[in-house]
């Protein structure tokens, strides 16, 4: 069972601040693993689809699933969908097992009664200012909240992993020098260069 108070730590110094939508995405994230029955993803075992957008509220929760899930945007295997939502799921790449998970509205519309939003963020208050006695009240909330309380869980059902392999190939931009993934690559006469350069060359 992964327990989602063992990377709270881990979680505050990859977000940086404190706010209740992290924390909201290490029990979600946790809930999931649980369900499916996976370890947390040292490799790319687990893919994890997000509903957020940009440029909204509690999009911290992906930090949260990222600290957890060890769905990173390094590894490649974290994807947003852009619904400007907070459901995610969780994949298993290895058995096509898949589970959704999303926080409960009443869950998301009481953090957003509280002065944290009201007092702070909504005066355009950056987190990391609001004082510790504020914040720390919702944080402990969804923390210590069971499970049932906090979010909605489905069920597990079958889901079609593309199969992609990683590209290890890569040449050297004939105009800039720089390293570029080989199918990123233009064709510019008989040189080959990368995106930026074919677009400055062809440009005009
Ligand atoms: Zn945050
Ligand atoms: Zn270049």
């Amino acid at each position: 069972m992964i327990d989602p108070k063992n990377y709270f730590e881990a979680g505050l110094i990859l977000h940086g601040h404190k706010c209740p939508a992290m924390p909201m995405g290490l029990r979600a994230g946790a809930a999931a693993m649980n369900k499916l029955g996976v370890e947390r993803s040292k490799d790319s075992q687990l893919l994890a689809l997000l509903e957020l957008g940009e440029d909204h509220y509690a999009t911290c929760f992906a930090d949260g699933i990222q600290a957890i899930t060890g769905c990173t945007f390094g590894k490649g295997n974290i994807k947003k969908l852009h619904y400007g939502k907070w459901g995610m799921t969780l994949i298993d790449t290895q058995s096509g097992k898949a589970v959704r998970v999303c926080p409960k509205a009443d869950a998301m519309l009481s953090n957003k009664k509280t002065e944290f939003f009201s007092k702070y963020r909504k005066k355009g208050i950056p987190a990391s200012e609001v004082p510790e006695d504020v914040v720390n009240p919702l944080i402990e909330r969804i923390m210590n909240s069971p499970e049932e309380m906090i979010l909605n869980m489905g069920e597990i059902f079958d889901y079609a992993v593309p199969k992609k392999l990683h590209s290890f190939s890569g040449f050297v931009c004939d105009h800039c020098g720089e390293m570029v993934v080989e199918s990123y690559g233009r064709p510019m006469q008989d040189e080959k260069v990368c995106l930026p350069c074919y677009e400055k060359a062809t440009r005009k």
